[in-house]
């Protein structure tokens, strides 16, 4: 582990806004990057810390301003927010208002029957929690990080206009709700003066549970943004298991990627979509991503494990424009029936 007095200071790019693109929010006076950076995976203690600052480092000389954290990422669950905390006192010292950095409560954290899903109990005392691991004192967007099907609506949405008033947040978001019960969670939340800018969605190529609800119609309807989480399908829709399984990567590692969904009929299916993205001077990296953004999604939520990654994954904002009969390719190896959705139970109810 590198201490923050071994290395030399950190100065991000001069240019770095230059080398980023950036959307408004919804309806909402907040702009965000067209990729943005998840800690979910490589911010815990299994990871060096050096690295993540230097995935950190690399996102934000690039323009990425948007950091997206949750209270149980790690492991240990709050190690990714205790880790992003550290990078906040060192190299984003002195940037806190460049940065736009988000957490979320509803998955399990602590013990008890006060330690997950969507009650006010819960959520405010995640809330400070998180405040206290980054060492910050108000976040910039605080999720509900999945729908409560047991508590109601107008407590979990109160719990969140609660935080925003405290002055805990700026803005409050919700992740994996439906459409249905997206437009109830925004009615509510503008009845209380506290919009509702941003909705957190699963979605990629092959996990298009969003296109079958509609929420994305939904999402522009409502004037709320939508940043997409795993449009890589966690590593599957890079160049990384065209020809296997590699011993560096989330699936041989058998963390949230299981390694039975790389079949051979998958293996095949993500080599065709290899050779669309050639075809169009893109890595399949780039091409997911881009995919995403090709309609009106504000941000792609992309992970890393290496700052090359990153870079990689950047270079898709060049081109997000497809033609219909790309599409059309893209959709015929994207069978549905292959579809991988780890988080569909969160989104139903
Ligand atoms: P992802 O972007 O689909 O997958 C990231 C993984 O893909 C990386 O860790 C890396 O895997 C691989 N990768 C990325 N770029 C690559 C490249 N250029 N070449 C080869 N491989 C590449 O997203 P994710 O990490 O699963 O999730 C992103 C973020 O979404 C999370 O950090 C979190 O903030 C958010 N999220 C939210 C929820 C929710 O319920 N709201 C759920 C899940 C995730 P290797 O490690 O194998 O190298």
């Amino acid at each position: 582990m590198i201490s923050p007095q071994s290395t030399p200071r950190y100065t991000p790019a001069d240019d770095r806004y230059d080398r980023m693109e950036y959307r408004y929010c919804g309806r909402s006076g907040l702009k965000l990057p067209r990729i943005s950076l998840g800690l979910w995976h490589n911010f815990g203690g299994d990871t060096p810390h050096s690295l993540k600052r230097e995935l950190c480092r690399t996102s934000f000389d690039n323009g990425i301003t948007h950091f997206d954290l949750a209270n149980n990422y790690g492991p240990p669950p709050g190690s990714a927010e205790e880790a992003f905390g550290e990078i906040l006192k060192t190299d984003f010292a002195g940037y806190r208002d460049e940065l736009i950095i988000s957490t979320k409560a509803g998955y399990g954290m602590w013990p008890g029957p006060y330690g997950e899903w969507g009650s006010r109990k819960y959520l405010i005392a995640s809330c400070d929690q998180s405040l206290k691991r980054m060492g910050l004192e108000y976040v910039d967007i605080f999720y509900s990080h999945r729908l409560d099907p047991n508590t109601p609506l107008e407590e979990t949405m109160g719990a969140l206009d609660q935080i925003v008033r405290s002055g805990k947040a700026l803005y409050v978001g919700v992740s994996s709700y439906n459409s249905e019960r997206t437009r109830q969670a925004v009615e509510i939340l503008n009845d209380m003066g506290t919009p509702c800018i941003i909705h957190q969605p699963s979605y990629n190529i092959i996990n298009r549970w969003v296109e079958r609800d509609g929420l994305l119609e939904t999402l522009d309807d409502l004037g709320v943004g939508s940043i997409v989480f795993t449009p890589l399908a966690q590593g599957m829709l890079t160049g990384k298991y065209l020809n296997g399984i590699p011993a560096e990567s989330r699936a041989a590692q058998g963390k949230s990627l299981d390694k039975d969904w790389l079949t051979e009929d998958v293996i095949r299916r993500l080599n065709g979509l290899n050779d669309i993205a050639k075809e169009r001077r893109q890595t399949l990296a780039q091409m997911a991503i881009a995919w995403v953004l090709r309609g009106n999604v504000t941000t792609a939520l992309i992970g890393a494990s290496k700052a090359s990654q990153i870079e990689e994954c950047l270079l898709a904002i060049e081109n997000t424009t497809f033609t219909d009969e790309e599409l059309s390719k893209i959709d015929a190896l994207a069978d549905s029936s292959d579809e991988i959705n780890i988080w569909s139970q969160s989104s139903e109810g």
